[in-house]
């Protein structure tokens, strides 16, 4: 039983969101959705163990489709960035807010940029496209996720300085639209670069709260040096350019890893 430890934790974690957030604002609905999305992932990792090549997969499409059919546009709620900025001025802790604060800005601090790998919607369509391994050196153009970020908080911004009224309307539209950019953008990038998470890389403005945070996350991935026969496979198969035979939090591109474990799935002498 040791080795299901992890999709363990990840129940009770979220389990223990769920409740707090429950009694907390004593809706229920925050029972029901923190459970679903802990169960989705921590099915996921259960059956990554069980050895099931499309673990993650599962996870993904339970959790991304969930949040973008359900809450995004049936329940309403913007759950871009420009949704979190929005909510969170007009002091609202609610969907978008409560999302980012668990899965992009605090969660983060424990499991690093699992969110990324494991329930990402604009991920979750990225992840079919051909270009699953990196085929090209990494672009210098990180910078531009700080062009995004900055766009979408003017954006939200502006529309408070003008006096935009029905808001809410505002950001339906803006999620719809948002997702559709997203996609696009992706999916061309994808195949420009030749790699299905080049948006991930340069583009995603959520990256800005997620590369620090998870920077100092609890769960991350080791090598054990002892077994290492230095064969770089691992490197190989990371879709993200992450040195994994490094220990320290320093090792080369060490907030890009989301925790796909393509590289344990494919180290020869389970050295991760
Ligand atoms: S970097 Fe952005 S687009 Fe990519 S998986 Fe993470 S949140 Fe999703
Ligand atoms: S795949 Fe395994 S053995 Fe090969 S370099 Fe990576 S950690 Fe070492
Ligand atoms: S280091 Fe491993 S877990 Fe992290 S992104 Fe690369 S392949 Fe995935």
């Amino acid at each position: 039983m040791k080795k299901y430890w992890l999709p363990a934790l990840l129940l009770f974690v979220f389990e223990s969101v769920a409740i707090s957030c429950w009694l907390a604002m004593d809706n229920i609905f925050y029972l029901f959705n923190f459970s679903y999305i802990g169960c989705s992932v921590a099915i996921g990792v259960f059956l990554y163990i069980k050895n099931y090549k499309n673990a993650r997969r599962v996870a993904q499409l339970l959790v991304g489709l969930y949040m973008l059919i359900y809450i995004g546009f049936i329940g309403n709620e913007n759950m871009q960035i420009e949704g979190f900025w929005y909510y969170l001025f007009i002091g609202v802790f609610d969907a978008a807010t409560i999302h980012y604060a668990v899965a992009k800005i605090f969660g983060p601090l424990i499991f690093g940029r699992g969110w990324c790998g494991f329930a990402c919607w604009t991920a979750m369509i990225l992840d079919f496209l051909p270009y699953k391994t990196t085929q090209q050196p990494r672009k210098r153009i990180g910078w531009i996720r700080y062009i995004t970020f900055a766009a979408s908080l003017i954006f939200v911004v502006l529309l408070f300085l003008v006096g935009a009224t029905n808001m809410e309307r505002i950001m339906f539209w803006a999620f719809l639209i948002g997702n559709i950019a997203y996609y696009l953008v992706g999916i061309i990038l994808a195949y420009v670069f030749k790699d299905n998470r080049a948006f991930c890389k340069y583009i995603c403005p959520v990256t800005v709260f997620l590369k620090p945070m998870s920077y100092f996350s609890l769960l991350r991935i080791k090598c054990d040096k002892t077994k290492c026969i230095d064969c770089g496979r691992c490197k190989k198969v990371c879709p993200m350019d992450v040195d994994i035979t490094d220990n320290s939090r320093k090792r080369k591109n060490a907030t890009e890893c989301i925790l796909c474990f393509e590289c344990v799935k494919n180290c020869p002498k389970g050295a991760l």
